[in-house]
C-alpha cells in the first residue's frame, strides 16, 4: 500500500522548501499543488485565466479542479502530499476516494514572522527556486543561483495578499488541521528554526513508516518519484 504524508503550514511556514528536501530524502511524489497551479496559471486559455486570478488575489481555487489535478498525479507510489487537501470538503474527497492519510505534518510559525518572512522572499519564474533577501539571498543580487534567470517576488506575496492568505488559512484550512486532529494523525513541528532544524524534525516524523519497511522494498519501487518541485 503506498504512504500518504501532508504537509500544511500557513503561508510562508516554509512548506515547499522543507517538502521538496523530505520528498528527496525518502523518495516521495511530490505533490505541490501549488506549484501545479503556478504552472497552468501561465497557460493561455481560460482556465488559465481563472487559476491566475484566483493566486493573485489570495483565493483558494475550486475544490473540483484542484483535486483533479492530484488524482490525476496519484499512482502506486508514496506520495508527499504539499499544500493538498487544504479545505474540509478536499480532505472528505479524499477520504471517499479511499485514500488515506497517514501522517499529517503542520508547521507551525508565528504570523509576524511570516509576514516577514514574505516580504523578504525572491521566487525564480524559470525553476521555481526560492532565496530570501537576508537568510538565503543569491550569489549575485536578484539572479537564480540555479538557472541564471532574473528573480521576482511572486504577485501573491504582496503584504495585504500575504494578510488575506493568512485569514483563508485560517478560516478554511485550520479546520483541516482539526478534521486530521480527531484522527489522531496531526504532528506539530515547530517551523521557526533553521532549514536544517525543521528539516530534521520532519525526516524524524516520516522515518518511523520506513524504519521497518524499507530493506523489504525492492530497489525499483525506491527510485522512482522524486520530487524536484521548488514550491514556498
Ligand atoms: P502554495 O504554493 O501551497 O502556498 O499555494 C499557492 C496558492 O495556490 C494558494 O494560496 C491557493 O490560491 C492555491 N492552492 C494551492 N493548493 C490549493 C488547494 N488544495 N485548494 C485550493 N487552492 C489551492
Amino acid at each position: 500500500m503506498p504512504r500518504h504524508f501532508l504537509i500544511m503550514g500557513p503561508p510562508q511556514a516554509g512548506k515547499g522548501t522543507q517538502a521538496q528536501l523530505l520528498a528527496e530524502r525518502f523518495s516521495l511524489l511530490h505533490l505541490a499543488t501549488g506549484n501545479l497551479l503556478r504552472e497552468i496559471s501561465q497557460e493561455h486559455s481560460e482556465r488559465g485565466r481563472k487559476v491566475s486570478d484566483f493566486l493573485a488575489r489570495g483565493e483558494y481555487v475550486p475544490d473540483d479542479l484542484v483535486t483533479n489535478l492530484v488524482i490525476e498525479r496519484m499512482n502506486a507510489h508514496d506520495v508527499l502530499l504539499d499544500g493538498y487537501p487544504r479545505t474540509v470538503a478536499q480532505a472528505e474527497t479524499l477520504e471517499d476516494l479511499g485514500i488515506r492519510v497517514d501522517r499529517v505534518l503542520v508547521l507551525n510559525v508565528p504570523e509576524a514572522d511570516l509576514l516577514q518572512r514574505a516580504a523578504e522572499r525572491l521566487t525564480c519564474p524559470q525553476c521555481g527556486a526560492i532565496f530570501s533577501l537576508t537568510i538565503d539571498p543569491p550569489k549575485v543580487p536578484w539572479i537564480c543561483d540555479v538557472c541564471g534567470n532574473g528573480l521576482a517576488q511572486r504577485l501573491d506575496d504582496a503584504p495585504a495578499t500575504v494578510q488575506h492568505r493568512l485569514k483563508v488559512y485560517v478560516k478554511r484550512s485550520e479546520p483541516v488541521v482539526q478534521w486530521y486532529l480527531s484522527r489522531g494523525l496531526v504532528e506539530f513541528v515547530d517551523g521557526r528554526g533553521s532549514i536544517a532544524d525543521v528539516q530534521s524534525q520532519l525526516v524524524a516524523a516520516v522515518a518511523v513508516f520506513y524504519v521497518a519497511a524499507r530493506p523489504q522494498e525492492s530497489p525499483d519501487s525506491v527510485a522512482l518519484g522524486v520530487g524536484k518541485d521548488r514550491g514556498n
